[in-house]
C-alpha cells in the first residue's frame, strides 16, 4: 500500500479497530514521509465459486454470465440493458444469500427462471446450452412446459415450483 498523498510506501498503523457496521477492520495509518494520516478499511472479499461439471472450480464472473445471456437473448425482446440487469440481480441475490459455492446447473436454473417470464425464446435457447438436451423429446418437453406456463393463469408463482422439479432431468 502507498500513501495516497506522496505515494511512497513507508506507512505506520497508528490505530486499529473493528467496524462491525461495515463488517470491516478500520485502520488509521500515518505516512512516515509526509506525515499525513488516512484511514483504510479491510473487508472480506466475497467471491462465489462455481463448481463446473468436470469438477473444477472457477470464480463467479458476472461478465461471463452477461456473455451467455447475450447469446441467448439475441434477436429477442430482451435488451442488452435487461441482460445486464438480470446478471446484476443474480449476482446480488447470491451475495445476499451469502452463497459461497454454486454449481453450473444451479446457476443455469436461476437464469432460466428469470428468462422464463421475460421471453420464452431466450429461455429455450439458454436451456439448450445449460441442460444439454441429448434428444429432441427433452427439448420439446421444455418448450411445451414454457408454453403451457405462459398460457396458464397465475403463471408466475405456482407454476415455477412445479416446473422446477419437472425440469430436473437426470442429465443435470
Ligand atoms: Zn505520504
Amino acid at each position: 500500500m502507498k500513501c495516497p498523498f506522496c505515494h511512497q510506501n513507508e506507512l505506520k498503523v497508528t490505530d486499529s479497530r473493528d467496524a462491525p457496521e461495515m463488517n470491516a477492520i478500520r485502520r488509521r495509518r500515518e505516512c512516515q514521509r509526509c506525515l499525513r494520516r488516512f484511514t483504510t478499511f479491510e473487508t472480506v472479499e466475497l467471491t462465489i465459486q462455481v463448481l463446473k461439471r468436470d469438477g473444477s472450480y472457477e470464480d463467479f464472473q458476472k461478465q461471463k454470465l452477461i456473455h451467455g445471456l447475450n447469446a441467448a437473448c439475441r434477436h429477442t425482446t430482451i435488451s442488452h440493458e435487461q441482460v445486464v440487469h438480470i446478471a446484476e440481480q443474480i449476482t446480488m441475490d447470491c451475495m445476499d444469500r451469502q452463497v459461497r459455492e454454486i454449481t453450473t446447473p444451479e446457476l443455469g436454473e436461476i437464469v432460466m427462471n428469470q428468462l422464463k417470464n421475460l421471453d420464452p425464446v431466450a429461455y429455450i435457447r439458454f436451456a439448450c446450452v445449460y441442460r444439454r438436451f441429448t434428444d429432441i423429446s427433452e427439448l420439446m418437453d421444455a418448450i411445451q412446459a414454457v408454453q403451457s406456463e405462459n398460457d396458464g393463469p397465475g403463471k408466475k408463482n405456482n407454476a415455477k415450483v412445479k416446473k422446477h422439479s419437472h425440469l430436473k432431468s437426470p442429465l443435470v
